[in-house]
Formats: C-alpha cells, structure tokens, sequence
C-alpha cells in the first residue's frame, strides 16, 4: 500500500464558490499538511489553518484543515481536507503547491470511491448508491439512492449468496463423503429446497424490481400526435409550469427533446417525439428509429390532437406506434366554444383511451388536472419502488443469471448428478458475488468509476 500514490482534488463544486474542499488521500497525506500548514491537526476534528506554499513560504488563504487517519476514513486510507476559500487563484495557488510536493498527483475521476471499493469500505452497489444519490434529481430518487449507498441491495445479494454457500456445502459434503457410511443420504434433498426457497426470493425480487430502475431513470412521458397539435408547445408548458430541469437531450435534439418533471417528488421524464415523421435523409431517418424506439419504450404516451381541425381522432397511426397505456389530450379549446367539441369522440374502437382531457396549451386551461393525475400516475406506477432490490440493468443481469443457475440446479432433481448441482451452485454464487463485487469484477468497474465526478 505505501507505494501507492497520494491523490488530490477539489471536491466541491466549481469556483468561485464561497467555500472550496480539497481532498488528500493516501501514503503522503500527512506530509503533504506538514508541508502546507506545518502541521498534522488532531484527528477529525476542525482547526483553523493558515496554508502557505512550502516553496516560497507565501500564505495562500486561511481555512480549515481535517485529518483523517485511515484505515477509519472514508477511502481507508490516511486522509486530508482543506476547506479554503472557493477563488479560482486560491484553488490554482494550492493545486500547484501540491503538484511540486514529492508523490502527489491529481485524482482521476471516482478515484477516491474506487479506494473506497479496493479497501472494502463500499461494495459495488453502494458505489453505483453514490453516484445516484449524487446524480439524485428528486426526493424519491435520493431516497432511493441514499438506501442503496446504505447497504440496501449489497446486504441482500450478500445474505442470499450466503444461502447458496451453505448449499454448496451440502451438496460437497456429500460428495466428499459418500463412501463414508456415517454421512447422511439425505443432505441434497434439504439443500435443493434451500435453493427453491432462494430461487423465489430472488425471482420475486426480480419481478417487482423494475420500478427501481425505472425510478432512478424516470418515468417516461411520450407527447405524440399529428403535426400542429401543439405538442412542442404542451411540453414547454409543463417545463415551465414546473421549474422543471429541462434539458435536451445531448446530441439528439432532431429527434427526441425530453426535459425532466418533479411531479410529487417522482421523477418523470417527457419526450416530445414531434420529430417522428418519415424522411428520406438518412440523417433524420436515424434520428426517427430513435425517437420511435424512446416512445415505443414509454410508460405512458399523450396523444394530443387539435380540436379545431377536423380528422384529429386517435388513428390506426397512433395505435400501431404504442404499446403503452395511451391519455388522449384535445388541444386548442381555446379556440372553440366547449360545447361545439364535447360530442366529438375518438374512434375508440382502435385504441384504448382511458383518460381523456380537454386543454389548451396556448392559454393554460385544463394544465392542472393534467398535471395532477399525471402525478397521480407516477405515484401508483412508484408505489414501493424506494425499496427495490434492483436499481440496474447491471443488478437484473446479475439476478436473472442467478435464478437461471438455480433453475439448472433444481432441474437435476433430489436424485440428480451431484457435481451438476454443484456447479449451478457455485455458478448462482457467482453471479450475487459480482453484484456486490465480491468476485471477478474487473470489467465491470472501469465503466462504473467513469461516471463519476473528479473529487468524489
Ligand atoms: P406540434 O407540431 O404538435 O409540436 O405543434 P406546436 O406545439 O408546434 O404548435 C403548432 C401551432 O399551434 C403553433 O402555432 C402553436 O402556437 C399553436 N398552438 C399550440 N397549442 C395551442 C392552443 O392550445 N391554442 C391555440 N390557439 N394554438 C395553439
């Protein structure tokens, strides 16, 4: 461990900032105080500094310094903090000072959670908690995040790769031993009903589990219709009325725009799928295969038409572009009296409507009771997501392999080949051990540290 390199970073956000934290950790973090502030303060506890450059002996700023001795900190290792203040020269001044000092180097991005992780302070899942909770956009979501990061979905897998050790112990004992004339016959049968047991656990862990990942990435809200129905204009009235964190989708504005609701603290992600057209340039071409393969994916789609124009009922069109629920939305009120469109119905017959509002999004009539029962939507489609088992397509690969291994297991049977049942034993281990990182992880925690911010 000790030649390891030292790692440094500013940890808060970007200045100028009021306040700046930056973060030491590793083999020289305790050299690295002595040399800025002539000292190492006493264990977590804040004390006044005043930092100057070990070089020329200048003052740099006055602010306070931490002192994290490892293995009890963060990372498990020795660890530093500086909280100066948050100027573009201040950070500059200090980031040089710490360059020059001997074994220091500029953190890479999650290095110091991926410490966190090689040190056995996080497991795999509570990194991705972290980095959610971090990238939280609602109470929901970070009360999600924020259970993950505690352990909620680690200690799970862990309990449940736990069962399926004791398992496999059966089931090699019985091989070890069979010769032996003391060792019971009967040590599969009660190992076999210990995998059926896990098997629905985690098979009904997976079924209710997609809401977690759904809640981490947000509903998804399609806006579909005719051309001029108004539904650019519908989406920047829901942006808006909700202080919404809007925001393109990078890259792929030609096709989707899609900007991000807080409705009741769910998180719910529209698309205005305007762009879905047919088009000869294959450009936009890409770009409509994937808008339509978004809104195919959403979980509910308002279909909005015009009230003002004639042929704006619910066509063949609409039914054979989505397979979810679909909230028929009549545009335009404003522009003719209530009562000339209230006998105006879709043709019903080709797509299930189960809701149906009247609106304008020009003037805002009708926005209310949209956003309401749209909130109401999420609430129900979220109810006990908080407490899923699966926040990843990551988690679901995992388990699923999981369940697979155990159902090859309980296929051989009671008077099954015994080294087979091992094997898919040892296999369901396997795949909960990588859930938590346990075992052969490698490829998985690049693309997983990536993600992460500088500093964190
Ligand atoms: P899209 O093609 O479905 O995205 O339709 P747009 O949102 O671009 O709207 C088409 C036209 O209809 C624009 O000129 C809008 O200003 C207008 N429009 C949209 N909603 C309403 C409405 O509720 N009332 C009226 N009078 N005009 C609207």
């Amino acid at each position: 461990m000790n030649d390891r390199s030292t790692i440094f970073a500013l940890s808060s956000g970007r200045p100028p900032a009021a306040v700046a934290v930056v973060r030491l950790c590793g083999p020289r973090a305790s050299a690295a105080l002595e040399s800025l502030i002539g000292r190492v303060p006493e264990p977590r506890r804040a004390s006044l500094a005043r930092v100057r450059d070990p070089a020329s002996g200048e003052v740099i700023d006055e602010g306070l310094a931490l002192w994290f001795p490892g293995p009890r900190s963060e990372t498990g290792e020795d660890m530093a903090e500086l909280q100066l203040h948050g100027g573009h020269a201040i950070i500059a001044a200090l980031v040089d000072a710490l360059v020059k000092l001997d074994g220091l180097r500029p953190a890479e991005p999650g290095e110091f959670t991926r410490r966190a992780f090689e040190n056995g302070r996080l497991d795999l899942t509570e990194v991705e908690g972290l980095a959610d909770l971090i990238a939280a956009e609602t109470p929901t979501q970070r009360r999600l995040a924020f259970r993950q990061l505690k352990g909620l979905i680690g200690n799970r897998a862990e309990a449940w790769r736990q069962t399926v050790i004791e398992a496999l112990a059966l089931v090699e004992a019985r091989i070890d031993f069979s010769d032996e004339a003391d060792v019971p016959e009967e040590l599969l049968a009660p190992a076999l009903s210990m995998a059926r047991r896990l098997r629905d656990d985690i098979g009904s862990a997976l079924a209710h589990g997609g809401r977690g990942e759904r809640l981490r990435d947000g509903l998804i809200v399609a806006i579909a219709g005719p051309p001029n129905a108004g539904k650019s204009t519908l989406l920047n009235r829901l942006a808006r009325r909700e202080a919404a964190i809007v925001s393109p989708y990078p890259g792929t504005t030609r096709d989707v725009i899609e900007v991000h609701l807080d409705l009741d603290g769910y998180p719910v992600t529209v698309l205005d799928t305007a762009g879905i057209r047919d088009s000869s340039d294959p450009v936009e071409r890409e770009g409509v295969r994937r808008a339509r393969e978004r809104a195919d994916a959403a979980d509910l789609v308002l279909w909005v038409t015009d009230l003002s124009a004639s042929g704006t009922a619910i066509t063949e069109n609409g039914k054979s572009l989505f397979k979810s629920e679909v909230w028929e939305v009549r545009n335009k009120t404003d522009l003719k009296a209530p009562t000339e469109h209230m006998g105006r119905g879709a043709s019903r017959d080709t797509v299930k409507v189960n809701v149906e509002f009247t609106i304008s999004a020009l003037t805002g009539f009708g926005l209310d009771g949209l956003i309401s029962n749209l909130a109401a939507f999420a609430r129900e489609y979220f109810a006990g997501a908080e407490s899923a088992v699966m926040t990843r397509a990551r988690h679901r690969e995992a388990l699923e392999q999981a369940v697979a291994a155990l159902d090859r297991a309980l296929a051989e049977g009671a008077c099954g080949r015994e080294e087979i049942i091992a094997e898919e034993l040892r296999s369901a281990a396997t795949m909960l051990g990588r859930l938590t990182g346990r075992v052969d992880v490698e490829d998985i925690l690049d693309a997983i540290f990536r993600d992460f911010c500088i500093g964190k």
